[in-house]
C-alpha cells in the first residue's frame, strides 16, 4: 500500500529514539529539523479535543500528571473529528508518506502496485536488484541500489528469504503494545476526535511507557511498529529503511524517527 502503516496511524508526530540513536554513532539533529519543516505538525487545540479527553487532560492535571497537548499531522480545518483516522483519512486532513510518495512519482520514480518483493538478488555479496511476485507473473527488477522498506513483518522475511549474512535477522522481534484502561461516564465522550490528542511523557524514560486518551473502538489488535534487533548488513548496496532498524521498541510514536533515517539514508546511500 502506497504510504504504508501512516495512513492508518492517527497523526502523532513525535521525535524518539533520538538519544539512543546518537549513541550508536547515527546524529538524526539535522533529519529531524528536515522532517519537521517538511511535515505539517501542529499541537492539537480544544477546537479537536472531545470534551471525555478534555476531562481526562483537566483531571490529570488536578492530580498533578504532566498532560499536554500531543503534536498531531493533521490539517484541522479540514478534519470533521470522525474519530476513524485509523481507518484511513477521507477527508485527506491527516499527513501520510504519500506526499513524499507523490513528490518522488514527480521526479520520475515508477511505484509498482500489488507486487510482493520475496528476496533480494545478491551475487558475490553485492546485492543487484529483487525478485517477488505480482498479480500476473514473477518480476525481476536490477538496481545499483537496494533499498528494503517493508517494515518490521516484511523485511526480516525478505532477507531470511535472499540467505544473507547475518544471523540477527528475523530475531528479536518486537511490537509495541497498548494497554487500554476504560471507565464509565455520563455526557462526556472520546469518539469525536482523532485519537490520542494529548500525552503523558513523565514516565517514557524510566518505565517505558507513555499515557493517552484513546478508545479503541474497532478492538483491533494494534501493531505501532515492529522492529527487529540490531540488524548490520555486510552486503553491498543493500540498506533496510523503516521500523526493523529500532534495536529495540521506542515506546513511542515512531513515523516521524523512521522519516529522519530515511533522510539520512538518502544522504550517505547517495
Ligand atoms: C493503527 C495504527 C496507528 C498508528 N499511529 C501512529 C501515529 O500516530 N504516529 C506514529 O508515529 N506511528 C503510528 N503508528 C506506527 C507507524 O505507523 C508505523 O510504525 C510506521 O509507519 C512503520 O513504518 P515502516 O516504514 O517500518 O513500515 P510500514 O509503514 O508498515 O511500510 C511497509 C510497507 O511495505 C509493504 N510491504 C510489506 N511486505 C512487502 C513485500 N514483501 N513486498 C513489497 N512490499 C511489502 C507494506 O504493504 C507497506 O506498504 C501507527 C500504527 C498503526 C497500525
Amino acid at each position: 500500500m502506497g504510504g504504508g502503516s501512516t495512513v492508518v496511524a492517527t497523526g502523532n508526530i513525535v521525535r524518539c529514539y533520538e538519544k539512543e540513536f546518537k549513541e550508536m554513532g547515527i546524529d538524526l539533529s539535522q533529519e529531524f529539523k528536515e522532517a519537521e519543516n517538511e511535515i505539517p505538525i501542529r499541537l492539537s487545540t480544544k477546537e479537536i479535543q472531545a470534551s471525555g479527553s478534555r476531562a481526562i487532560y483537566e483531571a490529570a492535571l488536578s492530580l498533578g500528571y504532566q498532560m499536554e497537548a500531543m503534536p498531531k499531522a493533521i490539517d484541522q480545518q479540514k478534519c470533521i473529528k470522525c474519530g476513524l483516522c485509523i481507518n484511513g483519512c477521507k477527508q485527506g486532513a491527516k499527513w501520510t508518506a504519500k506526499n513524499y510518495l507523490n513528490q518522488a512519482v514527480k521526479q520520475g520514480a515508477v511505484v509498482r502496485y500489488d507486487s510482493r518483493v520475496e528476496e533480494v538478488l545478491i551475487d558475490q555479496g553485492q546485492a543487484y536488484g529483487v525478485r517477488g511476485v505480482n498479480a500476473e507473473d514473477e518480476f525481476e527488477y536490477e538496481a545499483d541500489k537496494v533499498i528494503l522498506a517493508a517494515g518490521g513483518l516484511g523485511t526480516p522475511v525478505i532477507l531470511q528469504n535472499s540467505k544473507i549474512n547475518n544471523t540477527d535477522v528475523g530475531k528479536n522481534f518486537f511490537i509495541d503494545i497498548f494497554v487500554n484502561v476504560y471507565g464509565i461516564t455520563d455526557d462526556v465522550n472520546q469518539l469525536s476526535e482523532p485519537p490520542m490528542e494529548f500525552v503523558d511523557l513523565e514516565f517514557h524514560d524510566q518505565e517505558g511507557f507513555l499515557l493517552s486518551p484513546f478508545i479503541n473502538r474497532q478492538k483491533m489488535i494494534r501493531f505501532i511498529e515492529a522492529g527487529l534487533k540490531g540488524m548490520r548488513l555486510k552486503e553491498k548496496n543493500l540498506y533496510v529503511c523503516d521500523a526493523s532498524v529500532f534495536p529495540s521498541s521506542p515506546g513511542m510514536p515512531p513515523i516521524l524517527t523512521i522519516v529522519a533515517l530515511a533522510k539520512k539514508l538518502a544522504k550517505d546511500a547517495a
